[in-house]
């Protein structure tokens, strides 16, 4: 038999008013990191400080990381930690604020250190000599709040390094719907398909075990019964937690039974074009099932589980609910320009076999199956 672990945070508070768990951390001082300006003219920045306060903190804010956060912003938030010396850092906002938290904490406990130095998995030293960290995730989506991955940018190189450490999995996350509620539709849409896309990687992975099911499982269900009701009507708060908490679910089951293929080639075409993540992975996720059901017999564990006919056909029917687009041709969130698709198609379908994601992919595609895969998503098409 192998030897398994299953690593999630130590404490998970959800539902209403979860916020107001920071006015119970034990502590001096705390970094607060956030994204652009969402969380500041909304109201959560101010009222996550006046928890802190009410815990007897001092804090400081490091804010302006950007979507798909760069190793530049790293450090310059890990400056400012070393500097403050906060015994927590709490990170609020979407993946990227969460993501770009972890790596600046990484360097505050490790100053010494280069980007270069943390690269490979498990390469990372040990975390908690200096703070804890607690993740307020702003978004439903990413689930970086449950787990040991961070994705930063080299913007020199235009190269997104998965950086992969058991320590970084938070001490505390925090789930509260209010965060959410906020988001608009399109952005619910697209982050709430990238947790379908965690759900059901993870259930048809190689690594999946009993320890990861259940949650992959309930996060399938949690997504078909709520994500068209949040982003049809977004202040629907009961739908809200339930999207909320299905991302955390998926993140406990992905971050320790990893992807599949729709990551895989969903990176890669991301960075070619610079599409939106969940975006690519709803379009991907339906000819990837198809292309993956001779090897694996998780689809029908699910179909059973759900009560549905075809797994593939229910996620095309969610995705027109949602207004996405059936085949990258027909996306106009960027350029996807067809002589630029049939330019890059080769290096960008070797690129993604190699993508980590492919290890645990069910079946062992080849470089010809990527590129019959990428065809059929971008000009319509069946792989079954
Ligand atoms: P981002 O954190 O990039 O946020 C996207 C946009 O949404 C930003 O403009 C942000 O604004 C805004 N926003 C965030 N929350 C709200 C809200 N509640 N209301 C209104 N606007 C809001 O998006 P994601 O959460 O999708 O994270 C994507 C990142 O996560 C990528 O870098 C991706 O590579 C990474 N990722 C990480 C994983 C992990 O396991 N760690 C897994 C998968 C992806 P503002 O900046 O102003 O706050
Ligand atoms: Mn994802």
């Amino acid at each position: 038999m192998a030897l398994f672990s299953f690593s999630i945070p130590r404490d998970i508070v959800y539902g209403d008013g979860a916020l107001a768990r920071l006015a119970g951390l034990k502590g001096r001082k705390a970094a607060l990191v956030t994204g652009g300006s969402s969380m500041r003219k909304l109201g959560f920045l101010d009222q996550a400080a006046a928890h802190l306060k009410t815990a007897g903190m001092e804090t400081i804010v490091i804010d302006g990381v950007e979507p798909n956060p760069s190793v530049e912003t790293v450090l310059r938030g890990a400056k400012a930690m070393e500097a403050f010396a906060p015994d927590w850092i709490v990170a609020i906002g979407g993946g990227s604020a969460i993501d770009a938290a972890k790596v600046m904490w990484c360097f505050y406990e490790h100053p010494e250190l280069r980007f270069e130095d943390i690269i490979t998995p498990g390469s990372m030293p040990g975390l908690r000599t200096k703070a804890r960290f607690v993740a307020v995730p702003s978004t439903s989506g990413t689930a970086s709040e449950i787990t040991a991955f961070s994705v930063i940018t080299d913007t020199a190189k235009h190269i997104k390094y998965p950086i992969v450490a058991a320590d970084m999995v938070p001490d505390l996350a925090i789930l509260d719907p209010a965060l959410p509620a906020a988001m608009p539709p399109t952005v619910t849409a697209n982050t709430g398909m990238d947790v379908m896309c965690h759900a059901v990687e993870a259930a048809a992975s190689t690594a999946a075990t009993s320890f990861t099911d259940p949650y992959a499982f309930e996060a399938i269900r949690l997504v078909f019964a709520n994500l068209d009701r949040a982003y049809s009507d977004g202040k629907d708060m009961e739908a809200r937690f339930n999207m909320h908490n299905a991302s955390a679910l998926a993140g406990m089951a992905f971050t320790n039974a990893s992807l599949g293929l729709v990551h895989s080639l969903a990176h890669k075409i991301g960075g070619e074009f610079g599409v939106t993540h969940g975006l690519a992975n709803a379009i991907l996720l339906p000819t990837i099932i198809d292309f993956n059901r001779k090897s694996t017999r998780k689809y029908e564990a699910i179909e059973r589980a759900m009560g549905i006919q075809d797994l593939a056909e229910e996620i095309r029917g969610l995705n027109r609910k949602l207004h996405i687009p059936a085949t990258f041709k027909d996306c106009t969130e960027v350029d996807f320009n067809e002589a630029k698709f049939r330019e890059v198609l080769d290096r960008m379908s070797a690129n993604a076999h190699g993508d980590p994601c492919t290890l645990t992919n069910p079946g062992k595609p080849t470089v010809a199956d990527v590129k019959a895969i990428y065809t059929a998503a971008y000009y319509g098409g069946s792989m079954k």
